[in-house]
């Protein structure tokens, strides 16, 4: 179902030059890009484009802060007063915010303000609540002596990351490493560049410390790459694709072996059985692949249906995606933008025709919608087979792959047979089905009966290539301090 796209309420633009050192600057070779509004294909600005040069001097700022000692080693309170200030400052300006976000991303207003930014103000609030709560042991060892740890910030920190949730990755990366004392230099995604710059300037009014967070907008083989490669930079924390993470990996083990935390792609399997809550089961798996237009590294995309009840499962399954409400994102119930990009579209239209192509069933959708934007259909596949390209890459977009199972044992087997372990979803009544999969999917997160159940507290990220370390939660923050061992001789 389509809505007719009318022209945006107009988004207040915000700042478009680099932050370094709390001060708005042009790139230094003065270049700047464009970003695309992906409901219109329209330019909505140009912003600055940092690369090598930009970085370096962002690292240099965020070294100075770090040396000085304005953000390490101010009392851990204060540091976490400043965090809740910011995440006030955010809630005061949620509205404009995710107005913002929707114009750049293309992500429907409701899901901006709903899930987005009610995430990120408590992810802020939650590492807020952490800065002087983080402590060292007292360890009894052998001889006169009194040994202690020290839990100490890593140094300056280069975070990048992805367009898919904005101004929610920029919280779950700034947040930890900021409660901890850590100085930070961010590249947000080319393709949304807008509203972290705005946080930027709602963290000058909260009042960090110059070189504290600097913030670039650029290309990651420019911009993205120095800071992987950076010799000043301590640690990097990326979200993206695999092959990313893998450039990321290589890029700090040619260079000066910095900390690296990577959260990568995923093929999370989503398993029915024929016990479940079918209408729950249904709109479980309707949710957890169209939400945010297919554009989470999470997405359910391999969904196993148990034999029993796939053909009833998969009837309703399309019946579901038909009713999807497609179109302007500024309209209060769009369930579906458009992609956030012509190259995303490309991508996710190539994989449909894969999927026909190996003689998967195409029950609906498979087309563009509309005449401008990056819109798609929302489409669903049936009769998938395990070694089909749609059921073994990351498609990242509106698209549906229903795969049939007979039993537990096997379908374990099956769902743990690909090279991601990012999260998987398990729909059953029956506890010990429940325990089967939680402890036989390796997989980061578990989703019993519900999907994408986020939270500030509880950690994400993946096993195998799905990633290394986790973000959020108490576990996040091991992420960012280094453990000083200190001995005594009493
Ligand atoms: P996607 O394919 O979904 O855009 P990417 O992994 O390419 O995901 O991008 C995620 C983030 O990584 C973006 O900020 C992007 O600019 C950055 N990036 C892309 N390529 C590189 C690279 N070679 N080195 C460092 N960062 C990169």
């Amino acid at each position: 179902m389509v809505t007719a796209i009318r022209p945006e309420p107009k988004a207040k633009l915000g700042p478009t030059q680099l932050l370094i050192n709390n001060q708005w600057v042009e790139s230094v070779s003065g270049k700047r890009f464009e970003t695309i509004n992906p409901a219109t294909g329209e330019v909505i600005c140009d912003v600055a484009e940092a690369d090598a040069a930009d970085v370096d001097r962002a690292v240099q700022a965020a070294r100075q802060a770090f040396i000085r000692g304005e953000w390490a080693q101010l009392s851990p309170t204060h540091r976490g007063e400043l965090l809740y200030k910011l995440a006030d400052l955010i809630e005061a300006n949620k509205e404009e915010l995710a107005r913002l976000e929707t114009l750049d991303n293309g992500k429907p207003l409701n899901d901006s303000l709903n899930a987005d930014l009610s995430l990120v103000i408590a992810c802020y609030r939650y590492y807020a609540g952490w800065a002087d709560k983080v402590q060292g042991k007292t360890i009894p060892i052998n001889g006169p002596y009194f040994c202690y740890t020290r839990h100490e910030p890593v140094g300056v920190v280069g975070q990048i990351i992805p367009w898919n949730f904005p101004l929610l990755m920029q919280a779950w990366k700034l947040a930890p490493a900021l409660a901890m004392g850590n100085t930070v230099v961010m590249k947000t995604a080319e393709q949304t560049p807008l509203s972290a710059l705005r946080v930027g300037e709602l963290i000058l009014e909260a009042g960090f410390p110059p070189g504290v967070v600097n913030l670039l907008s650029g290309y990651g083989p420019t911009a993205g790459q120095a800071i992987a490669r950076h010799h000043d930079i301590d640690k990097v924390a990326f979200t993206g694709s695999t092959e990313v993470g893998h450039l990321i990996m290589e890029a700090a083990a040619q260079t000066n072996l910095k900390r690296v935390t990577l959260e990568l792609g995923g093929k999370s399997p989503n398993i029915v059985f024929a016990d479940a809550n079918f209408d729950q089961a249904i709109e479980g798996a309707h949710f957890s692949l169209f939400f945010n237009q297919g554009q989470c590294c999470c997405a359910g995309s391999r969904l196993f249906v148990e034999e029993k009840c796939y053909d009833e499962f998969v009837a309703k399954s399309v019946e579901r995606a038909r009713s999807r409400r497609v179109g302007d994102p500024f309209e209060s119930n769009t369930e579906q933008g458009p992609q956030v990009d012509q190259e995303q579209f490309n991508k996710v239209m190539s994989y449909i025709e894969s999927g026909q192509l190996e003689g998967a069933q195409m029950l609906c959708g498979g087309s563009r919608l509309g005449d401008r934007g990056y819109f798609i259909e929302p489409t669903v596949f049936a009769d998938v087979s395990d070694g089909m390209k749609i059921a073994q890459e990351e498609i990242f977009g509106p698209v549906m792959s229903i795969i049939k199972f007979k039993d537990l044992d096997e379908v374990i087997e099956r769902a743990n047979n690909t090279m991601y372990g990012l999260a998987a979803g398990v729909w059953t009544q029956d506890i010990t089905k429940v325990h089967a999969i939680a402890n036989g999917v390796r997989a980061g997160t578990v989703w019993v009966n519900c999907y994408d159940v986020f939270d500030a507290a509880a950690p994400f990220g993946g096993f195998k290539q799905s990633g290394i370390g986790r973000e959020l939660g108490e576990y996040g923050l091991q992420q960012y301090t280094e453990t000083k061992t200190v001995t005594i001789k009493l």
